[in-house]
């Protein structure tokens, strides 16, 4: 029963981030108790279950960012731990294909970066070569960052075994509970010794109540609704993006053996469209990134009237808008014409057509934009002041690789609950 649990420490949210928090959490504070309070029906079910599935090596990010260092250590630590717990992944690798002259620059400058955040068996390869290489993949280009170290997992499944971890630590999980309200114990009687005990009271949307010491929120899409109403800042506000993909038909998945991905436009936040191996042998090609209309919608009709009001009211999207309005309309534009992503995908693999997809899956990305309209880059973890904000942390901002990173995250947020709550 969730009416008056009470426990130590509770985590809102049963996205990776929250599961591999939480598992890490119960390891180093056995005797505690923990736990995972989630609002679906199953955990896993957002950005978790709905992504790449790629291990990313770290290349992109800017050296002594945490976004850099987490991915890396992250991403050693998801190799180590499939390895122990048996969870199926392929070390397929990567190839970031430059296909016109101008890139060549920025192709080097990555191959840099990917060397000061120490990658893993980076090399720069030439047309000559990455034909050789490609007789994995159809890609073709003028020259390639070769990321043997990158590869594929279904993240979903890992995150689910990092619950298993933690119910069989002694850990609870809770699903079908929306958290509505954070607020400090108001019911028990002053100075009762419950109330002093477990002075935190989540409350849910059906009226069910979970007291505890502190509160972790990992909420992803709803990250800043979590921080709100708890008292705590509502900015960096959160913008949903949706990534539309499309699916290579089976006939052709011979094209496709290892990640291919173009070279990133550093104006823009995503990594662009990219060929994905997947682990059930499907692969997929995108995503797109456009506006989505509700925070969790799947689909392009998709519309909640609150997170369409929130996003619009927010002064920080309206620039967002104005200076990137062309890139915008041709994200949409590709999204409904599939022909012309297929274009695209073409400057890589120049014998795809339009008859070898099909329109597929998609996921929603929770970007954290300031009032200025730039896109928050790093992870951001926050809480409050007062009775209750001092026993809250927020974690706003956890965007691709948050997956990769999620058992470095792990560590980093338990580190900080242990200082910040003195555990
Ligand atoms: C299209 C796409 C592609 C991506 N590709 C990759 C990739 O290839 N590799 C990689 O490393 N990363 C990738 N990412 C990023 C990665 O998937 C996310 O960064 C990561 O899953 C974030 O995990 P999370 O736990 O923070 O969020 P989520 O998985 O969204 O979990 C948040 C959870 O909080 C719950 N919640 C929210 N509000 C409440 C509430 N009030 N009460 C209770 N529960 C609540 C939600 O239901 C949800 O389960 C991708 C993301 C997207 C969208």
């Amino acid at each position: 029963s969730v009416c008056c649990r009470t426990c130590d420490v509770a985590v809102v949210g049963g996205g990776i981030v929250g599961l591999a928090t939480a598992r890490e959490l119960i390891l180093r504070h056995p005797a505690l108790s923990f736990v995972v309070l989630e609002k679906e029906k199953e955990l896993a079910f957002h950005q978790s279950g709905h992504n790449s599935g790629v291990i990313h090596s770290g290349i992109y990010y800017k050296p002594g960012s945490l976004k850099a260092k987490l991915c890396v250590r992250g991403a050693t630590l998801t190799y180590e731990y499939c390895e122990k717990k048996g969870v199926p992944y392929r070390q397929c690798g990567k190839l970031i294909v430059a296909v016109e002259q101008e890139e060549i620059p920025r192709l080097q400058a990555l191959y840099e970066r990917g060397q000061q955040n120490n990658v893993r068996d980076l090399r720069l390869i030439d047309a000559k070569q990455l034909s050789v290489k490609c007789v994995w993949s159809a890609a073709q280009g003028l020259m390639a960052l070769d990321s043997p170290y990158t590869g594929i997992v279904d993240w979903r499944l890992m995150a689910l075994s990092y619950a298993k971890d933690f119910q069989e630590m002694g850990g609870a999980v809770v699903t079908e509970f929306e958290a509505a309200d954070i607020a400090t114990v108001t019911e028990s009687p002053a100075g009762s010794i419950e109330g002093m005990k477990y002075p935190i009271a989540i409350r849910s949307s059906k009226g069910e109540e979970v007291q505890c010491r502190y509160v972790l929120t990992c909420g992803g899409l709803y990250s800043d609704r979590l921080s709100q109403i708890s008292g705590c800042s509502p900015e960096p506000r959160i913008v949903p993006f949706r990534g539309d993909y499309l699916v290579l038909k089976p006939e052709k998945h011979y094209l496709v053996k290892g990640n291919i991905y173009p070279v990133p436009d550093p104006r823009f936040p995503f990594l662009g469209v990219h060929f994905t191996p997947r682990m059930d042998g499907s692969v997929w090609l995108g995503p797109n990134a456009v506006l989505a209309f509700k925070r969790e919608g799947y689909r392009i009709y998709d519309f909640n009237t609150q997170d369409f009001a929130d996003a619009v009211s927010f002064r920080g999207l309206w620039k967002l808008v104005f200076r990137n309005i062309a890139y915008g309309l041709g994200e949409m534009y590709r999204g409904v014409f599939v022909s012309a992503q297929v274009k695209m995908l073409q400057k890589y693999i120049p014998e795809l057509t339009a008859n070898d997809v099909l329109r597929g899956p998609a996921g929603v990305r929770a970007q954290a934009l300031d009032r200025d309209g730039n896109l928050v880059d790093d992870f951001v973890f926050d809480g409050g002041i007062g009775d209750l904000g001092s026993r809250v942390l927020h974690v706003r901002n956890a965007p691709s690789p948050a997956a990769t990173s999620s058992l470095a995250i792990g560590e980093m947020i338990a580190d900080e609950v242990e200082s910040r709550f003195n555990l």
